[in-house]
């Protein structure tokens, strides 16, 4: 007999992306450029160290368990009451605490695919069902088909937008006719994890949709944008029972000491976040136009990063930029996920893929 749960062998582990060091040890290429991660290029934020550093002497202490601070600022920047934000060790944490704090064994969880990788993991290890939709032929959500994928069972349905892996977002119609349809008695998580590299006016920002749906949680990250990925700060809006609810489920002191100091910082150099997404931006418009010019079918991208839809080539191409000394995120069968990186690093890929898409 296993000595844990045996259906546990039926989820994906969560592949992260490789880092340069794994690069350099697997195949002895040394200082490959990695855009296998959607994280944004350009180091922590101004004020972010000194904020960790001065924050590292209180290590001994346990942390604010409410995330008070964090919760107050994020409240003031957003326009959410902070009684509506939950804070997490990274919006993947949350999206765990949502799904726990709203299924029993059996309980459905509707999400597109392909979307984000962890949303298989949180729905079975919470002893849910996956319901999986598949994403258009364009590789966007198919909300239509997601609402009548919608029974008694469903608990919670995840809408990622802009999509990870694939880029595409929802529009703001799309959205409410959806929720109209979905109604108020599932849980309706709009993951919006890339919303700060959004430029398409029809894309609906979440907390505006949430602000009288008491059914929609909206879940965004420090991890993107705003350069802390490694440090582990996601957040979340929700109606205050159901932020509540979630209170009750987060493993306790799980945004610690450091992380709390470190967003807070963020937070306040939000001119410098905004002028690193523009740079971000304008890269992925001159990467996708080169890509496209390639490939007609790679999807326009409202995130920071774009997907080639390779299908069965998808592991061979990634392993052919990786000797070229670029790291990419294939999806085995499907495609590859590339970031948008510095210029240079871009460079470097567009260069990969002239060879290899020609
Ligand atoms: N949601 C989406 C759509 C993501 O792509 C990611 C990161 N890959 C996350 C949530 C989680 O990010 P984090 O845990 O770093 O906040």
């Amino acid at each position: 007999m296993p000595l844990t749960r045996p259906d546990l062998e039926t989820i994906p582990r969560y592949v992260a992306g490789k880092n340069p060091s794994d690069v350099a040890r697997e195949s002895g290429i040394p200082e490959a450029v990695k855009l296998a991660s959607n994280e944004v290029p350009y180091g922590p934020l101004p004020g972010v160290v000194e904020a960790v550093t001065s924050a590292v002497a209180n290590t001994h202490r346990y942390p604010d368990p409410g995330v008070v601070a964090l919760r107050k600022r994020l409240g003031e920047r957003y326009d959410v009451d902070p009684g509506r934000i939950v804070a997490g060790c990274g919006s993947v944490a949350l999206a765990e605490h949502i799904v726990r704090a709203a299924v029993l064994p059996g309980d459905e969880v509707v999400y597109s695919w392909r979307s984000f990788e962890a949303y298989p993991i949180v729905t079975t290890s919470c002893g849910a069902t996956s319901v999986q939709v598949p994403n258009t032929d364009t590789h966007a959500h198919d909300l239509d088909a997601m609402a009548a994928a919608v029974t008694e069972r469903t608990k919670v349905v995840f809408v990622c937008t802009p999509n990870n892996p694939t880029g595409t977002a929802v529009h703001a119609g799309e959205l409410d006719r959806f929720l109209d349809r979905v109604g108020p008695d599932v849980l309706v998580v709009i993951d919006e994890a890339y919303r700060e590299f959004v430029r398409d006016p029809a894309v609906p920002d979440g907390l505006v949709a949430a602000k009288d749906r008491p059914n929609v949680v909206v879940l965004r990250t420090l991890s993107k944008a705003w350069g802390l990925a490694g440090i582990r700060v996601g957040w979340l809006a929700a109606d205050p029972s159901v932020a509540d609810a979630i209170r009750k489920v987060v493993t306790p002191f799980s945004v610690n000491h450091v992380a709390q100091a470190a967003a807070l910082a963020a937070l306040d150099a939000e001119d410098e976040m905004n002028r690193r997404v523009d740079l971000v931006v304008a890269e992925r418009t001159r990467v996708l136009d080169t890509i496209t010019s390639l490939r007609a079918d790679v999807p326009d991208t409202q995130a920071n990063f774009l997907w080639l839809p390779l299908g069965d080539d998808a592991t061979e191409f990634a392993a052919s930029c990786e000797k070229r000394g670029v790291i990419v995120r294939p999806f085995a069968g499907d495609g590859v996920r590339v970031t948008i990186g510095t210029p240079s690093e871009n460079d470097l890929f567009l260069e990969a893929a002239a060879e290899l898409l020609a």
